[in-house]
């Protein structure tokens, strides 16, 4: 604590928005939060933030927030307010009674990037513990599943490689479907400032994000390819480095698995996988292609002697969220290893992830297959020592991820359900499919701290904490746990952990923590990746990288896959394009794909009632000047936006940032209903929604 005199004090902790998980001292005059000042000593961010970081104490004590428990029968019937007592016995008894009519596994629950670690940790012991089932899933369901699925089979472990200091030693940057000055911004202002300095950058997007062309930056290539196409661009970027020679064969000798890279290479060299080949699909000049691929394997022309290119590649939700998520995740590894670009500064595979706590929600075991530390649910000795520390038998099935939980509960088979801070009927797509499957639950409870979408399909709803009224950690996208500090008392009287235990404890299941640190502990004990993961070390160190244990420096592990990759051998995978069912048909001639301002974030739940939240007051639709004169659009008419799953209505900005064919919408505002109109397409090997890729008709808003 900082003593700021008489007039208050402050308290170092972690913003709750994006990936980067910047640290900040937040200023209180007596109860108020008065300002977020970013922390000088901030591993993360170094004394930056963002506009979004900067103002969000503001949604804490919005008028919004709710502060009561309340209970109703029907979702038709009013809110009921009633104690915690009453709110929390109703919602076990009304857990079990579904046990006891529609079976153990009718029952789940849902974590999210609001949960600190240690409270997601508890949402999946309750879900393993006193439901007695894996129905446990996490927001990185919609977002970054396959990165945990593409890097754990490619290099052992799912997680970005590199700390973000690490840019500084970057020669070749690669960005691929992320906009880090808009969602990742004290991040992309790191990136700008290496770019400044001379470091080269490709820039894999169908639209212009500003990193293309600003002040003092020009994106060496920009290869705007159709929405849906990567996995194309990734092989055809491979085939040009395997048949001109630019392998890294020594590393790929030494440090991965033969067998599987001789396939690969074999795959890839194929006539059929060249530029010139992919360039129909794609829409990418293939000389471009082949500079690019250049670029990223040799460097600059002048790049000294004697010396490795240091080429990194960091990517966004516009790599995952495809119905090839996971495929483009492999490809994307399969090329840094086949360059020699894993494993040192400079280098690596770095998944920006959105939000605050998603890769802390992933390693808790959130996933329905997996427990704490990646581990499947099926490993016997994993899930002994769990039982053991538990008291519990655990099931070796996995259970049913979020999407499989909509399905059953359309067929009357899943009817309760526990929603931890996710919004899903916001951030899900095809948001129809979602009210119906909640429709139809007997018992849906949402701990939240505003009322949101979701909570209108609710029975219950108990009254959550922000991240200013709880202790806890966040882990961010360079896997970097972090403190977050109570600096004021929750509104509602409880901080979601002990929310969760006490639910736990009405289900019969004992739950006995007096502090986080105590739930850190247990975690520490279970997970040897977190072995050596304390608040007394984060205290004194101000943070720490997982894998942080016995092996590792104190601090932990800043840079992955030094000597060896974490399964061994690094595993190269075949990454076959597949076109995407989303086609354009006359019916539906363009391709809608999505993306972030710099000024809100997520559905803007947060944002919205925070004093930056009127600075974009819409989502709006970009649509290229040629799509808008063949449809008699102008800047800023009222736009039609037809999908085979909804429709939708957005004011047009008529922009050149989009090419032709494509058109672009954020999906900050509930009124825009971005979701209506995303369909079921999902990733083939996570269910990650293909939000990325819809066929849609845009039309003046009298023609729709
Ligand atoms: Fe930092 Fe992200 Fe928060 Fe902005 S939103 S202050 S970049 S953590």
């Amino acid at each position: 604590v900082i003593e700021l005199g008489q007039a208050g004090h402050s308290e170092i902790t972690t913003c709750a928005y994006c990936g980067v998980g910047c640290g900040f001292k937040a200023e209180m005059k007596g109860e108020q939060v008065v300002r977020m000042v970013p922390w000088k000593d901030g591993q993360a961010n170094e004394g930056h933030a963002c506009v979004k970081g900067r103002f969000a104490w503001g949604y804490a004590t919005h008028r919004d927030r709710i502060t009561k428990p309340m209970i109703r029968a029907k979702i038709t019937d009013p809110w009921r307010e009633v104690g915690w007592e009453e709110a929390i016995r109703h919602t076990a008894s009304e857990f079990r009674r579904i046990q006891a009519r529609h079976g153990k596994d009718s029952v789940g629950g849902i974590t999210s990037s609001r949960c600190t670690n240690e409270e997601a940790y508890l949402v999946q012991k309750l879900v393993r513990a006193a439901f007695g089932n894996n129905n446990v899933d996490t927001c990185a369901r919609v977002c970054h599943s396959p990165t945990g699925y593409g890097l754990g089979q490619t290099y052992g472990t799912s997680a970005g490689t590199q700390t973000f200091k690490s840019i500084e030693h970057s020669d070749v940057i690669l960005v691929i479907g992320a906009n880090p000055t808009a969602a990742h911004p004290v991040f992309g202002s790191r990136m700008k400032k290496r770019l400044r300095a001379g470091a080269k950058l490709i820039v894999i997007d169908p639209r212009e994000i500003e990193l293309v062309k600003s002040p003092h930056i020009r994106a060496d290539y920009h290869l705007q390819l159709r929405p849906g196409t990567n996995v194309a661009m990734i092989t055809a970027l491979a085939h040009v480095i395997v048949t001109e020679g630019w392998l890294a064969q020594d590393y790929i000798d030494q440090r991965c698995d033969a067998k599987s890279f001789a396939q690969w290479q074999e795959f890839v060299a194929r006539p059929e996988n060249s530029p010139e080949a992919m360039a129909e699909i794609t829409g990418v000049a293939p000389e471009l292609v082949r500079g690019a691929a250049r670029l990223y394997a040799l460097g600059a022309e002048d790049h000294p002697e004697g010396r490795p290119v240091n080429a990194a590649i960091y990517y966004g939700l516009g790599v995952t969220e495809h119905a090839q998520g996971s495929t483009m995740v492999m490809g994307i590894a399969n090329l840094a290893m086949a360059t020699g670009n894993v494993g040192r500064e400079g280098v690596g595979v770095n998944p920006l992830r959105g939000q605050n706590n998603v890769q802390g929600s992933c390693d808790m075991g959130s996933f329905p297959h997996e427990l704490p530390g990646y581990r499947h649910i099926s490993d016997s000795t994993v899930r002994a020592e769990f039982e053991g520390a538990w008291g519990v038998a655990l099931s070796p099935e996995p259970g049913l991820r979020i999407p499989n939980m909509f399905e059953a509960a359309l067929a009357g088979s899943f009817m309760g359900l526990y929603c931890e801070g996710e919004d899903i009927v916001q951030s899900d797509p095809n948001t129809q499919h979602v009210t119906a499957a909640l429709s139809n639950m007997e018992c849906v409870v949402v701990q939240d701290i505003f009322l949101n979408e979701t909570a209108k399909y609710a029975h219950v709803f108990l009254p959550g904490a922000s991240f200013l009224e709880k202790d806890g950690t966040f882990t961010n996208a360079e896997r970097r746990i972090s403190r977050v500090r109570k600096v004021m008392a929750p509104l509602a009287g409880h901080a979601d952990w002990e929310v969760t235990q006490l639910l736990a404890n009405a289900l019969g299941y004992p739950m006995a923590y007096a502090h986080p640190r105590e739930i850190m502990a247990e975690i520490a004990a279970l997970t040897p990746s977190f072995a050596g993961v304390s608040y007394d070390k984060i205290d004194r160190l101000g943070s720490v990288q997982w894998p942080c244990n016995d092996g590792t420096d104190e601090a932990g592990t800043s840079i992955m896959h030094v000597d060896r990759f974490v399964r061994g051998k690094g595993r190269f995978i075949i990454t076959k394009y597949v076109a995407t069912d989303e086609k354009v048909t006359q019916r539906f001639p363009l391709l809608l794909t999505t993306g972030r301002i710099l000024s809100q974030y997520n559905v803007g739940a947060q944002t919205r009632r925070t004093h930056n939240g009127h600075w974009h007051s819409e989502d709006k639709l970009e649509i290229h000047p040629h799509d808008a004169e063949d449809r008699g659009i102008r800047e800023g008419d009222w736009v039609g936006i037809q999908s085979r799953a909804g429709e939708t209505v957005l004011r047009a900005c008529v922009t050149e940032r989009i090419q032709p064919g494509v058109v672009y919408t954020t999906f900050h505002f509930p009124e825009s209903g971005a979701n209506v109109i995303t369909t079921d397409s999902s990733d083939w090997a996570t269910n990650c929604p293909e939000y990325k890729v819809t066929a849609v008709q845009v039309l003046p808003v009298a023609q729709v």
